[in-house]
């Protein structure tokens, strides 16, 4: 969906769209969205701004991408909002020299004619999955030994501890 700057010149604009998996683009991120992401909000020029555009909104997607422990499916529905604000890259040349204040609402910049919604549920999608994707906490993830996932299997491996590895350097004077 474009949100067209012309046209939110005009009237704000509200939106309800539902995004079947694929429509937006998440290839190459090691990510599946795995259902339809719900979003609503409204999109507008704010007053007197130098085509500064605001975009509001909520959604709901489930994003399911392989655990970093024990390889198996993670699953993470995300419910999350946003409150973003863009200018035209052609502001950025005339306000180099000003310098931004630390408490400054984070601005970013769009190209053109307006936006694509599709481009700002990725980044927002991308932005609320945790560093580290895990199927659940306290995965236990594959043993390095026997390569068993150990959430579902319990082997007796025995583990050296890396303090151990450690250990043996000290003792060589490493
Ligand atoms: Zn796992
Ligand atoms: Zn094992």
């Amino acid at each position: 969906m474009f949100l067209s700057v012309k046209e939110l010149e005009l009237r704000k604009i509200r939106f309800e769209e539902t995004f079947q998996p694929g429509r937006i683009d998440f290839a190459g991120e090691n990510l599946e969205q795995s259902s339809p992401l719900h979003v609503a909000g409204s999109a507008e020029v704010l007053a007197y701004s130098d085509g500064e555009v605001r975009i509001q909104g909520k959604y709901t997607v489930e994003m399911a991408a392989q655990c970093d422990r024990c390889l198996g499916r993670a699953r993470f529905p995300l419910d999350g909002g946003f409150d973003l604000f863009y200018r035209p890259v052609s502001v950025i040349a005339r306000e180099e020299e000003v310098e931004i204040g630390a408490d400054e609402v984070e601005i970013g910049f769009y190209k053109g004619g307006g936006l694509e919604l599709e481009d700002i549920l990725r980044e927002q999608v991308l932005l609320a999955l945790p560093m580290q994707r895990t199927c659940s906490e306290d995965c236990k993830g594959i043993c390095p030994v026997c390569g068993r996932n150990r959430n579902e299997t319990t082997c007796d491996c025995r583990i050296e501890s890396s303090d151990d590895r450690w250990g043996a350097l000290r003792k060589l004077g490493i």
